[in-house]
This record gives structure tokens, sequence and C-alpha cells, in this order.
């Protein structure tokens, strides 16, 4: 280690500290209060005083965003829980669904932007180019039954 630095053997070095942080007052001014030197003052802020400062910076944040995703996690247990059926289902039901959406959009507090979901539904295109028309997992019976509730409405 170098020389001692004779901000941080002072007695006033919280008070120092104070000064150095706020900013208002110069490092003159601040000199003149504590007896001691510009450069001695510079040196304690860049060398000791901002180190600490970018740490607790650091902590904040960290237990910031821990806190955010321990939030987050217990949100969505309580979700998995409550909709655990729906959730697990191949096929759940529209309502089973917009009551999971209604309740998570709640839990999230999605208030003024709630979730949205946009079903879309036709041909697809599949990697070689050919075209499935009816959706998959879908009779061809179930297909017509469809495209006749849709011709009615
Ligand atoms: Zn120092």
């Amino acid at each position: 280690m170098g020389r001692k630095c004779s901000v941080c053997a002072h007695p006033d070095i919280q008070d120092i500290n104070k000064h150095l942080i706020y900013g208002t007052t110069t490092y003159a001014d601040i000199g003149r209060m504590y007896g001691l030197s510009t450069f001695a003052l510079k040196r304690h802020k860049e060398n000791h005083l901002s180190p600490i400062i970018d740490e607790a910076a650091e902590e904040t944040r960290l237990q910031a965003k821990n806190d955010t995703i321990a939030t987050l996690d217990a949100v969505d247990r309580v979700i998995r829980e409550k909709f655990d059926v729906v959730l697990e289902s191949s096929n759940p039901s529209y309502g089973q669904l917009l009551d999971y959406l209604k309740f998570r959009s709640g839990m999230l507090g999605e208030t003024t932007g709630p979730t949205q979901v946009h079903v879309e539904w036709g041909p697809t295109i599949q990697e070689d180019g050919s075209i499935i028309k009816e959706p998959p997992g879908l009779t061809d019976n179930e297909v017509e039954e469809i495209e006749r509730y849709a011709r009615k409405h």
C-alpha cells in the first residue's frame, strides 16, 4: 500500500464524504473547512469513495433485480397452481384460457394494457413449399363443419 490517505484518516471523514457525494461544495471550500488539499480530496473521491458508491449502487441494483425475479416467480407459482389443469391440458376450452389470462393479467397488474390473444387460423406453408389447408389435428368433417359455420356468420 502507498501513503496513508489524509482524507480517510480525517476524524470528520463521514461529513467530508457527504460533501463530496452531494457535490454542492467545491473541493477548495471542503479543503478549507477540514484543512485538506484539493488534490487529496480529488484522489480520495476517485480512489476510495467512488468504488464504494459504485459497489453500493450495484448491490442495490442486484437486490432490486432479485426482488423482481422472486416476485415474478411467486406470481408464476400461484398462476400455475390455480390453472394447472388448464395449462397441462392439450386442448383447453376458450373459457378456461380466458379465465387463465384474466387471472394472470390481474396478478401482473396489467389493468391498462391487458394481455391480448390473437388467434390466427389459415393455411400453413410447409418447409418444402406444399400447403396444408386444414388446421392440424382436425378431421375433414370437423373442417367442413367449421367452414359451414364460418359461411353462415
Ligand atoms: Zn481516502
